[in-house]
């Protein structure tokens, strides 16, 4: 099976191009010239255990694919065990066949579960984006936020360094309560100070370039408040400011292209992607006004897969500054403007959104480097000497791989939450939300290390109808020992 899969994953990625197609620009899906995407060498070195966090993250829709991960982990059990009745004889009754089938079950979504956390937690290597052109051109994340937003979770620093890591060389702190007056020095760095607003109607608007020492919370009830504020950010910040497009419909746009908006995000990466409608309506927009359209993050600190970037063309010699990033918005630089993604996203249908496991297997096998690919063969390998390792010693091997992947992601995570909180400690009077956070990823670490513990201590038996944890925590434990005897 380990050559098979190893076989499947060398054959896919050699046939593809995905490193000479990505990344794509979020309005057309189309590959943007002069730009390209590395991975790091540290990233292929753990790369069976971020598989699954790359398979999921590059989906059009990852909360769809990874509810139907979790679907998948359920049902496979039962759907083995309805197989297996049909075609063997039980040797064991029907209640416990189901009963073992549906704990597998849980077994396997609980996995996932304590995946899920460690992924939202846990640093993990990701794409870097290098503009191999010009350099007049800037890369720019202008929605983020950290723990001056009563939601985030990282501290200005931390946020500038994770955007580093992915390419960006300007960072639009967006928060939520008040524009940024702490003083960051970052070599090569630019920050813009900016405020995220929510408008009574629904509507969320970004402004960028504002003077914090100037800026008094506005009143958005109304439109005339909304346009009184858009204007106040242009003539008194001599700012920018564009619109998210969650929570818009396409009869918005206009509304918000006549109160005088500079822009709208047409990818987010903290929400689903604009429907096809509304993407054609904000494209048809920046033909016509020559509005902005750009790729964020929205990042608050949940898992560093971050994948989206808005690269901005010939904003003269200012290096990494913020000034000038704000100036190409305020000028509605349409052509010069690219907001850029690493994967293509959007809308799924049921069919795709069912099959998501196997499709999002095969992309995941198309996006590998050599490097990475390699890792696999390396990793694969190990695998096999431990298999028979473990079987000389009469250790179940799955249980063995299970329980030490647990074991890393359960400590990893723990060891993150440790960090996070010190480094949140200071911030306690501004933000509650992360402290109550990493002490909950704390205790749910904990979890996966719990399961790990109950694999190890049953790794040698070979319980007749045992499972991987759950059995040996609550039932069928005396029924087990029941039926070996017999
Ligand atoms: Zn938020
Ligand atoms: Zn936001």
């Amino acid at each position: 099976m380990t050559l098979c899969w190893l076989l499947f994953l060398s054959l896919v990625s050699l046939s593809s191009n995905y490193l000479s197609e990505a990344p794509f620009d979020a309005r057309t899906g189309d590959h943007v010239a002069g730009l390209s995407l590395s991975y790091p060498a540290w990233g292929a070195l753990i790369e069976p255990v971020t598989a699954l966090a790359h398979i999921n993250a590059g989906a059009p829709d990852v909360r769809v694919a990874a509810i139907s991960f979790l679907c998948w982990c359920f049902l496979t059990p039962l759907l083995i065990a309805t197989v297996r009745d049909a075609v063997k004889k039980r040797t064991y009754p029907r209640f416990m066949h189901y009963g073992r089938a549906l704990l597998l079950g849980t077994e396997a979504s609980l996995v996932f579960v304590f995946y899920v956390v460690f992924v939202l937690l846990v640093p993990l290597p990701t794409w870097y984006l290098h503009d191999d052109t010009s350099k007049s051109d800037i890369i720019g994340d202008l929605h983020s936020h950290t723990l001056f937003s009563h939601d985030g979770l990282v501290t200005p620093l931390q946020s500038l360094g994770q955007h580093k890591i992915i390419g960006d060389q300007v960072i639009g702190f967006t928060e939520h309560e008040t524009p940024p007056y702490y003083n960051i020095e970052k070599k090569n760095v630019g920050i813009i100070p900016g405020i995220e607003i929510g408008a009574d109607d629904g509507t969320y608007l970004l402004a960028l370039g504002i003077h914090p020492e100037e800026y008094k919370r506005p009143l958005v009830h109304t439109q005339q408040q909304v346009e009184a504020f858009i204007d106040q950010i242009h003539r008194l910040h001599h700012g920018a400011v564009f619109a998210m497009s969650i929570h818009l419909q396409p009869k918005d746009v206009q509304r918000l292209v006549d109160m005088g908006v500079d822009g709208f995000e047409i990818d987010n990466g903290g929400h689903i992607s604009p429907s096809p409608a509304m993407k054609r309506t904000l494209i048809e927009a920046q033909k016509r006004y020559g509005i902005a359209l750009l790729a964020d993050s929205d990042w608050h600190g949940w898992s560093s897969l971050i994948q989206e970037w808005t690269v901005f063309r010939n904003v003269g010699d200012k290096g990494a500054s913020g000034a000038a990033v704000v100036d190409s918005l305020r000028h509605h630089g349409r052509d010069n403007i690219i907001p850029v993604t690493a994967y293509h996203r959007g809308l799924v249908t049921p069919v795709q959104a069912i099959f998501s496991p196997v499709l999002q297997t095969y992309r995941y096998a198309q996006e590998l480097n050599p490097m990475r690919l390699f890792a696999w063969w390396l990793w694969g390998l190990i695998a096999l000497l431990v298999i028979k390792w473990c079987r000389s010693r009469q250790v179940n091997p799955a249980k063995a791989m299970l329980a030490s992947s647990l074991y890393f992601i359960g400590l990893s995570s723990l060891v993150v939450c440790c960090i996070q909180f010190y480094m949140w400690f200071p911030y306690r009077e501004v933000n509650q939300f992360a402290g109550k956070t990493y002490m909950e990823g704390f205790f749910l670490s904990l979890l996966p290390l719990f399961a790990a513990h109950f694999i190890s201590r049953g790794i040698q038996t070979r319980e007749y109808g045992g499972t991987f944890f759950l059995s040996r925590l609550f039932l069928f434990r005396a029924r087990n020992a029941q039926i070996i005897q017999k």
